[in-house]
């Protein structure tokens, strides 16, 4: 009897030490996570503010209920000595979509305004832009090469942050329209437009842009965005109604002028929330959405990687690609981020001037900002400033 008491303690006290092993080894993963995600969340981006920014504010200043919320987010006003008309640049809508954010830094580091305003808001969804999708396995951050070493970003998520807007509704019930949608995309900044000043906290970052449209008078508004190369809206600049013709004139130039291919897509009337109809239908503004080639949106691709994130390179997407799957171009050398980005630059660039041609008296001049050939020639790093060599009153932490 005495024998097998023993022999069921010793069975007994092994169990237990296998439970606190386990109990260990979850809790040490879980203390590494919870450091990780805390890093994540509240590393600030040094952006420096160049010679044509003028002031810098807060999102909040166009809806007070953003105030103390990670969803408040910086807004950049480069003023030209002469009036003229206003351009809106917003980027991160989707914070996982890369090009967005480096196009904007383009823009506020280096453009010089001569007529009229340039506006950039770089984290237009600041809480996404602090949020991940560990279950896909994303990268926390990924880092630009530069001159002066590598500039590290945060890579966020499509949607904001669960700590920030929660919980989620069964169904997005969208405002005004009532249209019904999925319910991720209540923290979906392009489904959210025009938004209201009470309602959750992405239906207020986005009324308090649409406040701000009002109240500065913007002309033209450009979301910037990227896309999966297996889906048919991509490469390509989305447009309403009253925006088409600018947007087509501005994508038979650079087909022309700079030889890269963004044709127009029509912003379709029954999909409500989405900035490229909401802005036009509620404001007196034209909006854009423009979408570069993105291959790391796509599903199946190898590991989610920093290097994708910046290359573009996969190996799937080039076997689908010979079987004619995808809805762009693409071969060995991927869809590296200096042609998005520069994509993009010149797109900005050429729907501004397109609308200053059409608008006189609203025109709006940019000197100092690279096109597609320059970016593609020098990087996108070689745009970026080093923020310890800047005044410290010109580096603006985001
Ligand atoms: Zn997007």
């Amino acid at each position: 009897m005495n024998g097998l008491r023993a022999t069921g303690k010793r069975a007994m006290s092994r169990t237990a030490a296998v439970k606190t092993l386990f109990a260990v080894i979850t809790g040490g993963i879980a203390a590494v996570s919870a450091v990780q995600f805390y890093q994540h969340r509240h590393y600030q981006l040094p952006i420096v503010a160049g010679p044509g920014v003028t002031r810098v504010a807060e999102l909040s200043q166009y809806g007070a209920g953003l105030k103390g919320t990670m969803a408040n987010t910086r807004i950049f006003f480069l003023e030209g000595k002469e009036p003229g008309g206003r351009a809106l640049v917003m980027a991160n809508t989707h914070a996982n979509e890369i090009d967005g954010v480096l196009t904007a830094l383009i823009l506020i580091e280096n453009a010089v305004v001569e007529r009229g305003t340039l506006i950039v808001i770089p984290q237009f969804n600041n809480s996404a832009s602090r949020s991940t999708r560990p279950g896909d396995g994303y990268p926390l951050f990924y880092g630009i090469p530069t001159a002066w070493g590598i500039k590290r970003f945060r890579f966020g998520d499509r949607g904001a942050s669960p700590l920030d807007q929660w919980p989620d509704p069964d169904v997005y019930v969208h405002y005004p329209d009532r249209q019904l949608l999925s319910f991720l995309d209540a923290r979906n900044t392009n489904r959210t437009w025009p938004g209201r000043p009470n309602g959750p906290l992405m239906e207020r970052v986005t009324d308090a842009v649409m406040r701000m449209l009002k109240q500065e008078q913007v002309d033209i508004a450009i979301d910037v965005h990227g896309a999966e190369t297996m889906f048919p809206v991509t490469n390509c600049i989305v447009a309403p109604e009253k925006s088409m013709r600018i947007a087509t004139m501005a994508s038979l130039t650079v087909t022309a002028m700079e030889g890269f291919e963004n044709h127009v897509e029509p912003s379709p009337q029954g999909f409500r929330g989405l900035s490229h109809r909401e802005i036009g239908d509620y404001s007196e503004t034209l909006p854009f959405l423009l979408e570069a080639p993105f291959p790391f949106l796509d599903q199946p691709t190898g590991p989610k990687t920093a290097d994708l994130l910046l290359n573009g390179k996969d190996p799937f997407l080039l076997s689908l690609a010979r079987q004619h799957k995808l809805f762009v171009p693409y071969d060995e050398s991927g869809w590296p981020v200096a042609k998005r980005v520069g994509q993009h630059c010149s797109m900005t660039l050429e729907i501004i001037n397109q609308y200053s041609i059409k608008n006189a008296g609203r025109a709006i001049r940019l000197g100092n900002v690279p096109r597609y050939a320059d970016v593609v020639r020098d990087g996108v790093g070689s745009y970026l400033h080093d923020p310890d060599k800047a005044r410290a009153t010109d580096v603006h932490y985001d």
